[in-house]
Order: C-alpha cells, then sequence, then structure tokens
C-alpha cells in the first residue's frame, strides 16, 4: 500500500480510498445514491485523502464527463467468471479504465469500459423501464474490477487502503477480498454503505454457478438466502465495517420491518454497524446562488422566494394564486415513498386550500392514478412524469412545503433541500425523516426548534392531517415565517458527515488488522 499514514496521532489520517458505486450525480443519477457519491468524496477530498470513485462506463456518464483519457487496461484470469463472459471485445479478455473527473471538483473518476455497459436507458433498466436481466453480471464485473485494483494487480500505480463500496451492486467486493485474505494477501481495509435495504440484489443459484463464485460462499452464513443469493448480504457479512446513511435508519433495519430477512445478521453484527447522515452539496442546493430557479433569495431576502412560487405554479399551469398553499414532491413514484397512502385521501386533502405540483416518475399504476385526480382537478394538481434536474431545484424554492410520506427512507435528501430553501418539509417520522425535521409542536414553535410537519403512523388519513395542520399553520404568516428562518438556520453540510466516515475508515482498518475469521453465529 502506498498510503501516507498519519505520523502523530494528532495529525488527521490520509488515506487512499477507492469509492465504488453504480451512480455519480451528475453522470449517472436516479436517486439519492448518485448525490452522496458525489457529495461525500468531494469532501473526503478536501479532508485532504486520496479518493477515486469506480463506477461503470455507462454511455451517458461518458457524454456528460468533460475530457476523457483512457488511462489502463485490466487483464481478467482466465478462470473465475470474467472469463465466462465472453468479455470483451479489443484484447482478449482484458476491460479499459477510463479516467475523468467529476465535474466542478478535482476527485479522479475511473469509468469501467465494458460491452455490459454499453446500453442506453438508466444503471439498471432499458428505455422502458424494465431491469436489465444481467444485472447480476454487470454489477459484478465492476466489484471484480475493484478488487483487481484494490490488490495492485494493475499499471495503475495507485492502491487503496479502504475499499468503500455502496448498495448491494458493490456487495461482492466484502467476499472476494475475503478470499484474498484467505490466500494470506494482505488486502484493503472494506466500509460497506447502506443506502436502501430493500434493494438487495437477490439472484438464483444458477446465476451464482454461472459467476463461478466459490461454492464454499454457498451457505445461509455467507452469500446463500433462502435458497438464492443475494449481493447486499455479502458486503454486510464481509465488510470490516458497515454502515447507514442515518442513525435511525441503522436502529430500524436491525427489526423485521426494515430488515427484509437480514435484521438478525445486522443484530449480529451491531458492533460493526453504524449510521452517519448524509449532508448536502452546499454550492448546488443553495438559494442565493442556484441556477435553475428564477430569483435567487436567502434567509434575508425571503420574500423573493414569492417569485419562485409564480414561476412554479406558471410552469405547471395551476393558477397563479399568491396566498394558496403549494406543496412540492420531487420522488421515485414507488411504494417506498408513500404515494399510494397520498392517494387514499386525496379527494379530502383537494378540498383544501391547496395546490400539488409532483416530479416524478416509477411506478405505471402511481402514475395513473395521480394523472386521474389531475384530470379532476387540473387548477389544484398537476404532475410532470421523467426525470427533470433543474426542476427539481424550482420546486424547491418555489413550493411552500414539501410532501415526504415516506413508508421508509434511509435518510433522505429532498427533506435536507426543502430545509435549506425554507420550504417546509412534511414527513413521517422514519429512518433519516426522523433524524433531520423537528415537529411543529406549539411547544417547539414556540422554543423555535420547529423546522417541519413530522407524522406518526404510515396511514393515508395521517397524511391528510399532517396537511391540515401545515395549511393552517401556513394562514399565520407570523408562525410561518419564523418556521422558515428555522428551516434555513439547519446545517447539513458534508464536512461534518465527512469527519464520521474518516473515522469509520480508521476504524475499519484497525478491525482489519485485528481480524480472526468470523464464525457467524446468528
Ligand atoms: P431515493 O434515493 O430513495 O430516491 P432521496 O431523497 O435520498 O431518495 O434522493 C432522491 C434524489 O433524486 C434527490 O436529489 C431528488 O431531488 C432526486 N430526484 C428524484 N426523482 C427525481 C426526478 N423525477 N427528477 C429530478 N430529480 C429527482
Amino acid at each position: 500500500m502506498n498510503a501516507k499514514k498519519n505520523k502523530s496521532s494528532s495529525k488527521k489520517p490520509e488515506y487512499n480510498i477507492l469509492f465504488v458505486s453504480s451512480e455519480l450525480h451528475p453522470l449517472a443519477k436516479t436517486g439519492g445514491l448518485g448525490d452522496v457519491s458525489s457529495s461525500l468524496p468531494k469532501a473526503l477530498k478536501t479532508l485532504k485523502q486520496d479518493i477515486r470513485i469506480l463506477i461503470p462506463a455507462y454511455p451517458f456518464a461518458i457524454q456528460k464527463a468533460k475530457s476523457i483519457k483512457y488511462i489502463a487496461t485490466i487483464n481478467l484470469p482466465d478462470s473465475g467468471f470474467p472469463g465466462h463472459l465472453g468479455l470483451p471485445v479489443q484484447s482478449g479478455k482484458s476491460v479499459a479504465i477510463i479516467e475523468t473527473k467529476l465535474p466542478g471538483s478535482q476527485v479522479k473518476v475511473w469509468m469501467v469500459e465494458s460491452e455490459l455497459y454499453n446500453r442506453s436507458g438508466t444503471p439498471y433498466s432499458d428505455d422502458d423501464n424494465n431491469e436489465w436481466e444481467d444485472n447480476d453480471f454487470r454489477f459484478a464485473l465492476l466489484n471484480y474490477i475493484a478488487v483487481e485494483i484494490a490488490m495492485g494487480r494493475t499499471t495503475l500505480k495507485w492502491q487503496p487502503d479502504i475499499v468503500h463500496g455502496n448498495d448491494w451492486q458493490t456487495g461482492l467486493i466484502g467476499a472476494l477480498l475475503e478470499d484474498e485474505h484467505s490466500q494470506s494477501r494482505k488486502r484493503p481495509a472494506t466500509v460497506f454503505t447502506i443506502h436502501n435495504m430493500a434493494h438487495m440484489g437477490i439472484y438464483s443459484r444458477e446465476r451464482f454457478d454461472a459467476l463461478e463464485l466459490k461454492s464454499h460462499l454457498w451457505n445461509h452464513h455467507e452469500l446463500e438466502f433462502h435458497d438464492d443469493f443475494s449481493f447486499i448480504k455479502g458486503g454486510l457479512v464481509f465488510s470490516d465495517r458497515v454502515n447507514t446513511v442515518s442513525p435511525t435508519y441503522a436502529e430500524e433495519i436491525q427489526t423485521e420491518e426494515f430488515g427484509y430477512g437480514l435484521s438478525g445478521l445486522l443484530t449480529y453484527r451491531n458492533e460493526r454497524l453504524s449510521g452517519i447522515l448524509n449532508g448536502i452539496d452546499m454550492k448546488e442546493w443553495n438559494p442565493a446562488k442556484d441556477p435553475h430557479i428564477n430569483k435567487n433569495y436567502s434567509k434575508k431576502t425571503l420574500s423573493d422566494k414569492q417569485n419562485n412560487k409564480i414561476a412554479l405554479q406558471k410552469h405547471f399551469n395551476l393558477p397563479g394564486k399568491k396566498n394558496t398553499l403549494l406543496l412540492g414532491l420531487v420522488a421515485r413514484l414507488v411504494y417506498q415513498k408513500g404515494i399510494d397512502l397520498l392517494l387514499e385521501n386525496m379527494e379530502e386533502i383537494l378540498q383544501l386550500p391547496v395546490q400539488i405540483a409532483i416530479l416524478g416518475s416509477g411506478d405505471l399504476e402511481l402514475e395513473c392514478r395521480l394523472r386521474r385526480w389531475v384530470t379532476k382537478y387540473p387548477e389544484k394538481i398537476q404532475i410532470q412524469l421523467g426525470y427533470d434536474e433543474a426542476l427539481s431545484h424550482l420546486i424547491e424554492a418555489g413550493s411552500d412545503a414539501f410532501l415526504m410520506p415516506s413508508r421508509f427512507e434511509p435518510c433522505g435528501l429532498n427533506q435536507l433541500y426543502s430545509l435549506r430553501y425554507g420550504t417546509i418539509p412534511i414527513v413521517r417520522e422514519t429512518g433519516g425523516l426522523a433524524d433531520t425535521v423537528t415537529h411543529a409542536s406549539k411547544e417547539n414553535l414556540t422554543n423555535q426548534t420547529a423546522t417541519g410537519i413530522v407524522f406518526l403512523e404510515s396511514k393515508g388519513s395521517t397524511i391528510l392531517d399532517a396537511i391540515n395542520l401545515t395549511s393552517l399553520l401556513y394562514q399565520n404568516n407570523t408562525v410561518w415565517k419564523k418556521l422558515m428562518v428555522n428551516a434555513m438556520k439547519q446545517k447539513f453540510s458534508w464536512k461534518e458527515s465527512a469527519k464520521q466516515y474518516l473515522r469509520l475508515y480508521t476504524q475499519a482498518i484497525k478491525d482489519r488488522d485485528e481480524y480472526k475469521k468470523h464464525t457467524p453465529v446468528f
């Protein structure tokens, strides 16, 4: 390893970090993982860490990259799954590594070029939103390349002290590096971050065999999961440290309700499990400088926020009513986000003095049901289907309040953007939402700690009550303004979270060094 270690304990450590992800804003993003994969490395770079991000070279990512260069070719061994893929192409069984910089920063991004990634659509699905059937192979390749880099078997002249994987798409890295360890080769320490437990990367025994994973991994203490196998389990079982993106979610996933059959494993490993809140990119999400909004504003020029409301109403063809509570929603339209719960009481919600502006895409049935309400009450609710980064900024700036009725939310970013934009979040008390929004109770309003509306139950009627309360608060100008100012005072910069990640890396290295072959007992 070629790390510049901390010479004295008072000095911050300086690590080489390989950050592996399937998404990276602005090159490839479907949700919060893309945001985190961009902002955390930037913050770590500011803390003087040598960090490289490894992602697949999706064609849309290459297209968005400012400049690219080919920096290495990694040969794949004849045995093991890469030999099986018929990969690629140029010089026998090898893949190319393309280097670019993360836009707006000096962080190096390495993209793995392979025929497996050379498709249009999203990182996970085709243009019609059908998941690629070979996602196991596609992401196993990313894991495999991460391991080659981690073990220094490339011409890159760089090796990490830490390999930081994210979500199921990187879950095999821990298992593959464990294998290196068992063959007495020193491996980097491993950290695995859960951004969402609901996506587990579950595939059949046939696929396990086709990937030529070592057969001893097929047991229920390791990769096997109810007669199939799971990528995420690899990350949870084998990583030196596991974390998730909020302290509350770290507790929740140890329960049956949120653990998706892995709560026992997570409880067993809970001394290695922690929660670190996501921050937000304070430059990109700054109402005072945001280029995507109609008029910039700050705490001191709050009345200018109104211009964005008018622009948003105009964009959505909603009547330009200054004093009607405008609710924004930007999300993947899926069960997790509680969209069906919102629909349960839509008739009653739309009888209130509110307007709703929605941006999102996802479940076709939910999209249709929302559209029916648009047809019935076009002057009250409007929706734009699809993905639109600029519009998501205008919704944050132009709405009075922001809806997040999620069933579960590992961290959630939109409530953080909302707070920064003085747009009052209406959230369910779960995961990161519980950790970041303080309810507008009488007491919290009096002591000026309130920043939003927080409700407990996952029920349509509770959401209706919460919107009702928001509407009442909105009618009291003084109270509402105080709420907005309180919200805007909250600080969720990445700097603090990045420092916590640094401590996590130090712990992971210590755990790796004190390593004993684990014997799971769960
Ligand atoms: P998740 O990762 O579960 O989707 P998060 O709240 O953590 O939820 O992050 C979602 C991110 O994706 C936010 O930055 C949000 O603004 C963005 N986003 C979601 N849907 C859209 C969309 N249709 N258009 C633009 N941005 C979107």
